[in-house]
């Protein structure tokens, strides 16, 4: 019995004029991510198919539970749209299953079929209760849901539904650059915005000798735990320390963090111009700390005017904890190593900063360069996934 998997794509279905567009960049997704296997992918407006060897279905699966663009799948058993043919391959299909009760729901999508919907239901019911005993129909619970999508030349049967990733497909929104810390929130916010559609580079700023190699492998890990997502993803590793140790030896020690963050806003919006990036993303999130008050933002913010995502902003730190989990940042992200705001936090940073005394602590020291110099020698790092599963292979 010859099975395929079948893609819904959910949300993309709103999406009137830019319809192809999107489940074009699904299409190559899937295509990329399955690059390995020997599959056949087709697509029409309403769905996906994946022609595939049995032996390949489990890891084919897991692929396909971390793109974005696919509302839910099935597994699905294909036969001819010829009503004989549906319902040989139905008893065959039936025959080794255990239920008691039981619900078929058809779809006609091919309108030259003769049997409407409604029927058809009725008719595959009644092979099913002609072919097995002490079963009953169960229109509201039933133990087996029987769905049948009756389409042009071809049709499909399945049991089961597997819940997809949702969102739109990776690329169909431009780059965004992810400040990626080591901390539990910045990958949650890089999974969220990957949500939406939008590619992302990330960026670490890192203040050796104060941060540790340690540190710079937390966020190595976490990248990969990201790529998951996509195919890979480019890590840019920016040296902080002249510019920190800076801010330190001339700034207010309550202003440091604010400045300090001023002037990683600033060479974020360098490194989005250099990678073709048009926002910067972070794992913000309203009144956590100092730095991130209402007040706190919007004096940081005030440096460029590029859209700043912050994707966690409202969500209180335990919803953030239960997505970081659910995506397998978590384990790494509670990982002791410090990182460079760490390490440099002063007792009293200002909760409500001024704009005026922030640019007059950013006077006392000559930056313009210093950030120029961070942003030509960034080290850049291409990650790719972590198979899951080398370890078995070993
Ligand atoms: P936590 O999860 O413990 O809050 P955090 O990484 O969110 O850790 P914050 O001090 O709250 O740390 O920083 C807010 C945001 O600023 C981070 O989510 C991240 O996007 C960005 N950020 C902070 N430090 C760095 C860094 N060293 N490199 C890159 N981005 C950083
Ligand atoms: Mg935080």
């Amino acid at each position: 019995m010859k099975r395929v998997i079948l893609i819904k794509y959910g949300e993309l279905s709103t999406k009137k004029g830019n319809r192809n567009f999107f489940i074009n960049t699904l299409y190559q997704n899937i295509s990329g991510k399955l690059r390995d296997f020997d599959v056949s992918i087709y697509k029409d407006r309403s769905r996906m198919y994946i022609e595939f060897h049995d032996y390949d279905l489990n890891a084919i699966q897991k692929k396909l539970d971390c793109i974005f663009g696919i509302h839910m799948y099935h597994i699905a058993y294909l036969v001819d749209t010829n009503i004989d043919a549906i319902k040989r391959l139905l008893i065959e299909l039936i025959d080794d299953l255990n239920f008691s009760t039981f619900k078929v729901e058809v779809k006609r999508s091919d309108k030259s079929f003769p049997i409407h919907s409604q029927e058809m239901n009725h008719v595959l019911g009644g092979v099913v209760l002609k072919h097995k005993d002490n079963i009953s129909v169960d229109v509201h619970h039933p133990e087996l849901l029987i769905k049948v999508e009756i389409r042009e030349g071809h049709s499909y049967i399945y049991f089961n539904a597997y819940q997809g990733a949702g969102g739109y497909p990776i690329g169909t929104q431009p780059r965004g650059m992810l400040m990626l810390s080591g901390g539990i929130d910045s990958p949650v916010a890089g999974y969220l915005s990957m949500k939406r559609g939008i590619p992302i580079d990330c960026v670490y700023f890192e203040a050796i000798p104060h941060t540790s190699l340690e540190a710079r492998n937390k966020v190595i890990e976490l990248s990969k735990k990201l790529a998951k997502y996509t195919n890979e993803i480019h890590l840019h590793i920016v040296n902080f320390t002249k510019i920190q140790e800076e801010i330190y030896k001339n700034c207010h020690p309550n202003y440091c963090i604010t400045i300090m963050r001023r002037m990683m806003y600033r060479i974020m919006e360098k490194l989005a111009n250099k990678y073709h990036g048009l926002a910067i993303i972070n794992g913000e999130s309203v009144g956590q700390v100092a730095s991130q008050t209402l007040t706190s933002m919007s004096v940081i913010n005030e440096v460029t005017n590029m859209p700043v995502l912050r994707p966690v902003s409202c969500f209180d730190k335990l919803e953030i904890i239960d997505l970081a989990k659910r995506i397998g940042t978590y384990d790494i992200s509670i990982l002791p190593y410090e990182d460079c705001c760490t390490v440099f936090v002063p007792k009293h940073p200002v909760i409500n900063p001024s704009l005026e005394q922030a640019k007059k602590e950013e006077e006392k020291f000559d930056f313009p360069s210093m950030l120029e110099e961070a942003v030509e020698t960034v080290d850049t790092i291409v990650v790719v996934e972590e198979e899951d599963n080398f370890s078995d292979l070993l």
